[in-house]
């Protein structure tokens, strides 16, 4: 696979679901990639890319958003309440908001500096224990909690489904829950699955490996 590939499939895909493929954005995940990978896909022209944590995306993409002003960043692992400052300077979207604390930090932080990040709520749809993400019983309150106390804007939602499931019924309820709040984002899909993703509503989906390749278990990035 390439990063052409997957546009491509990403195209075919909406045009057979009876949708426009701008509304699908794709994401590509360059976390634990090595840089000459992530170059060769800035050098095609791509500029939405996912990382899972703040000090390897700084570390990566601070430079780099100096030479491509129009790069897009989306943060797509936990945030931990400490980084979260970082994040909301750094990112264009955070798609892992999954409670109140972080959303305390992020509107003192938004307030300060003047601009906030696109803020999707992490869902954990399978209940796993070990997952971020918010329960489906207690997203309705985080979202009030985000516009009526915080005065922040959800635009979307996120879900992993369990590695060992079929991602269907997670993805169809995930669209469910976006459609039920009046939000507008869906990010579902990953390498294995942006397709089924996209066939469901996804409108963000996120492909590390069938664009760059396996990952490496270290990476020195710079
Ligand atoms: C790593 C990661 C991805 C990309 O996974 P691939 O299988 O390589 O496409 C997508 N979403 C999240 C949240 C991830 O952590």
């Amino acid at each position: 696979m390439s990063l052409e590939d997957v546009i491509e499939r990403i195209r075919c895909k909406a045009i057979d679901a009876g949708r426009i493929p701008s509304d699908i954005e794709l994401v590509a995940v360059s976390k634990m990639q090595p840089d000459d990978r992530v170059d060769a896909v800035l050098k095609q022209g791509h500029r939405v890319f996912g990382e899972n944590r703040v000090q390897e995306a700084l570390k990566r993409w601070r430079s780099r958003r100096d030479t491509f002003p129009d790069l897009r960043l989306h943060l797509i692992g936990p945030l931990q309440t400490n980084k979260a400052a970082e994040a909301v300077e750094f990112f264009d979207v955070i798609q892992s908001i999954d409670r109140r604390k972080l959303l305390d930090k992020v509107s003192a932080t938004s307030v300060k500096i003047g601009r906030c990040p696109d803020l999707f709520i992490q869902v954990n749809t399978g209940n796993e224990e070990q997952k971020a993400g918010v329960s489906v019983e207690e997203l309705p309150d985080l979202i009030d909690y985000a516009v009526n106390e915080k005065g922040l804007k959800i635009s979307g939602l996120m879900a992993i489904p369990p590695v060992d499931e079929d991602p269907a019924p997670h993805f169809a309820l995930l669209k469910k829950l976006a459609d039920r709040h009046d939000l507008r984002h869906v990010s579902i899909g990953m390498s294995g699955d942006y397709e089924t993703a996209i066939e469901l509503g996804a409108t963000c989906v996120r492909v590390g490996s069938a664009i760059f390749g396996e990952r490496q278990s270290s990476v020195s990035v710079g």
